[in-house]
């Protein structure tokens, strides 16, 4: 199923309240998954009262970032590469905790065919014994190796197979882009360095997920020259991911420019973002949004030419600010 297709239906099955308890959601839970997870519960937790997430509040904010104290996130052990039974006992724990924001209580299991059976046959008690408004998303690439019982208990979504190309990584500098609203936060020049600050947390945490990701792909011991061949792995899969957020970053400001010349919404890419775009570029010519985009080019251009991110994001968006 295709993504936005999914979330409609479930946005629809929540606002007629019959969204299920658990749902296993078919698909990279590192990529497609998690993206979906989180767009998902923003529609659940977004403060702005919109249909849409609005993507900048601070409940958006919270679950993009996986900071939301009413979202739950659980992955497998570095070591064992599962979802252990402690792990689901501590999670059953939490979720029978009254809802902070007074709402929903919602559990995210990344990689659900890592739970262990001793740990899925405690998750399943969980399953047995509803409590209302809590939902437990089940996101997996592997749905025929979980248990029966613990299938018969969820409804499933299938997600298809990186049918945008966009990363969670993607998402979160899309909320990032959304939120930034100069005139909520102070001058312009201010707004951007907040903002370039956003950009290089958000690659620092995009360079530890890139070296866990091959850190765990390679299982165990390893000897120095293998480390060597690891490191170098781990950041060209960095620059992989950088560069598609890179796009993602061009993109916007590509929007921006459409925009900016008169174009409508059904030409974004964006186009979920219509409204925040359309704020950022009040005022703005149609030859400052073009260079606009000239500037986050040089921008990619810095970073491939290794320059730190710090400095490139720090001196640059600045830059976009001051034309
Ligand atoms: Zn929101």
């Amino acid at each position: 199923m295709n993504t936005e297709v999914a979330l409609q239906f479930l946005s629809e099955a929540h606002k007629a309240g019959r969204l299920a308890q658990a749902y296993i959601v078919g698909g990279d839970p590192k990529t497609t998954g998690a993206a979906f997870a989180v767009c998902l519960l923003q529609r659940l937790f977004c403060g702005a009262g919109r249909g849409a997430p609005c993507g900048a509040c601070a409940a958006c904010r919270h679950v993009a970032q996986r900071t939301h104290a009413d979202v739950l996130w659980v992955e497998p052990q570095k070591k064992s590469r599962q979802i252990g039974v402690e792990q689901v006992r501590d999670l059953m724990q939490r979720m029978q905790q009254t809802a902070y924001t007074g709402t929903w209580k919602a559990c995210v299991i990344c990689g659900a065919d890592r739970l262990g059976r001793e740990a899925a046959n405690a998750f399943l008690k969980t399953l047995e014994e509803p409590s209302g408004n809590s939902l437990f998303l089940l996101l997996t690439d592997g749905a025929q190796t979980l248990l029966p019982t613990v299938v018969s208990r969820c409804q499933t979504v299938m997600l298809d197979a990186g049918e945008t190309g966009y990363t969670a990584w993607d998402r979160e500098l899309l909320a990032i882009l959304a939120g930034h609203a100069p005139a909520e936060i102070g001058s312009k020049l201010l707004a951007a360095m907040t903002q370039a600050q956003r950009m290089i947390a958000l690659l620092k945490t995009v360079k530890e997920a890139a070296a866990d990701e091959v850190d765990e792909a390679a299982d165990g011991e390893v000897t120095e020259q293998e480390n060597e061949t690891l490191d170098a792995r781990a950041s060209a899969r960095f620059r992989e991911l950088r560069t598609g957020m890179m796009r993602t970053l061009l993109r916007w400001y590509r929007d921006r420019l459409v925009l900016a010349c008169g174009g409508d919404e059904a030409q974004l890419v964006f186009g979920e973002h219509g409204a925040a775009l359309r704020a950022q570029v009040r005022g703005v010519s149609g030859s400052a949004a073009l260079r606009h985009v000239r500037i986050v080019e040089d921008l990619h251009k810095q970073l491939e030419q290794n320059l730190p991110e710090a400095l490139v994001f720090g001196c640059g968006f600045p830059r976009l600010a001051s034309v």
